[in-house]
């Protein structure tokens, strides 16, 4: 099957233009799938690719880690647990990927991704060795599985190769954290030119990239974090894990006598091209130095409510000066409109106001900012534009009456019923152009990850 070809142009008949809906918006695009013009209160014409309904900027997914899937629906028995509980039930999924098994998942959890709107991903990628910590040969391979899954979909994937030294302060990786780490920040170094060298040569960079990330404080020790600001390209995208866990937050000034996004700025993490993911327990400090640094705060309001993580300070966050992104991380929710309701909801429930964020400002955070996360031109309508858009029809029973202009606080993803990459529809009415149904893949991928997990656990408690 080949991908689905390149259409010209698009006509809209309503469009988000510019922070308000237009009727009769028609766009033409170039080669490359950007937008070149964009005309409003315009008849279609002959030959444009007719979108009904109303035409969104497309969702650009800030973080991911697309094995934590097959944890969907299965974390909620044996009674309270947290954060950290949870996190065992991660690891031993972690524990049983290999290469084959982790491209098919994630062609599936790609292929989910983009029937729902979502047109880049920032995977926050730290599977990268064998289950004993040794490196994959011919090297890579983790990585390319990640790469010819997003090609397969048809998603732009930025592969933010995660540096993960140790298990914790002053605590070495064990256990299934073995295969996240390299030997030291100078190792890890090494391995992410590599990577970038030998994706260059294979892959399109408007389809896959590679940036970087650091686990979170607990995983780097000071001196290497030191060692990276210093020596890490200035073209990389950055993410990291912030202040997720009020455990994390005390371990860290314990350790080093700063608050995280304090040790962050020591060192000259904290700036413009950082993007800090979760940032839910900070200090009005640390709120200052991301506001300051005009660094990105990536929420991912459903996997925070999910975990028990808590509520974030995003509005404080926001009038700092940070921007806000929003990613779908552990995808027990993989869809871009819950998403955009669930920061507002939490904004409401913690400071009892409504329209802290007004829906302009949720489709901001949903599209431009998590691409401009991940170094990515932004989606939509515009010229300058990639032509990444996703229509959703307004008279389903969830969208029937509502204003087109506030279909964030009423939309969700199975109302959006075309999904355009670069000039191409890839997805309609829940239906891959490519992969069919990604229900069915997904299916498929999570009974053959039940069989290895339950094959490595065996093989785990034998030795
Ligand atoms: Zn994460």
């Amino acid at each position: 099957m080949s991908a689905p070809e390149r259409q010209a142009s698009f006509w809209c008949e309503q469009g988000w233009v510019n922070g308000v809906v237009a009727a009769g918006v028609r766009l033409e695009t170039d080669a490359a799938g950007t937008v070149t013009r964009t005309e409003t209160g315009v008849p279609a014409r002959e030959g444009d690719c007719r979108l009904p309904g109303v035409t969104f900027p497309a969702a650009s997914n800030a973080h991911s880690h697309a094995f934590h899937r097959i944890l969907r629906g299965r974390t909620h028995a044996g009674g309270p647990g947290s954060f950290w509980t949870w996190r065992e039930q991660m690891y031993d999924a972690a524990g049983a990927l290999t290469p084959e098994l982790y491209e098919q998942l994630a062609t599936a959890v790609f292929a989910e991704m983009v029937v729902t709107g979502w047109t880049s991903v920032a995977e926050f990628h730290y599977v990268h060795h064998r289950p004993d910590g040794s490196a994959y040969a011919p090297e890579h391979a983790m990585e390319r599985a990640l790469a010819r899954a997003a090609v397969a979909a048809g998603i732009r994937l930025t592969l933010l190769d995660t540096c993960y030294l140790a298990g914790g302060f002053n605590a070495p990786l064990r256990g299934e954290q073995l295969r996240f780490g390299d030997r030291d920040g100078a190792a890890w170094l090494q391995r992410l030119a590599s990577l970038r060298a030998a994706f260059a040569g294979e892959f399109d960079p408007a389809q896959v990239s590679v940036g970087a990330a650091l686990h979170s404080v607990r995983a780097v020790p000071e001196d290497e974090l030191a060692l990276i600001s210093r020596e890490l390209p200035a073209d990389l995208p950055l993410h990291i894990h912030l202040s997720e866990q009020p455990a994390e937050n005390e371990a860290c000034l314990e350790a080093s006598g700063l608050t995280s996004a304090r040790l962050l700025a020591k060192h000259g993490l904290a700036t413009r091209r950082l993007s800090a993911v979760h940032a839910t327990h900070l200090s009005g400090e640390d709120i200052t130095v991301l506001g300051d640094a005009g660094a990105t705060v990536v929420l991912c309001p459903t996997t925070e409510a999910d975990l028990a993580d808590g509520i974030d300070p995003a509005a404080q966050l926001r009038d700092a000066g940070a921007r806000i992104a929003l990613g779908t991380d552990q995808h027990a929710v993989v869809d871009p409109w819950l998403e955009m309701r669930a920061l507002e909801h939490g904004e409401r429930l913690r400071s009892g106001k409504r329209g802290s964020f007004s829906p302009a400002e949720l489709l901001a955070a949903a599209s431009g900012a998590g691409a401009a996360a991940q170094g990515r031109r932004a989606p939509g309508l515009a010229p300058g534009n990639s032509c990444d858009l996703m229509a959703v029809d307004p008279n389903t029973i969830r969208t029937a009456g509502s204003r087109p202009g506030q279909l964030a606080l009423a939309a969700t993803a199975s109302d959006v019923h075309t999904v355009v990459i670069g000039g191409r529809v890839v997805a309609r009415n829940g239906r891959h152009a490519l992969l069919g149904d990604p229900a069915a893949l997904l299916l498929a991928a999570v009974a053959v990850m039940d069989a290895a997990n339950l094959q490595h656990t065996t093989a785990t408690e034998d030795q």
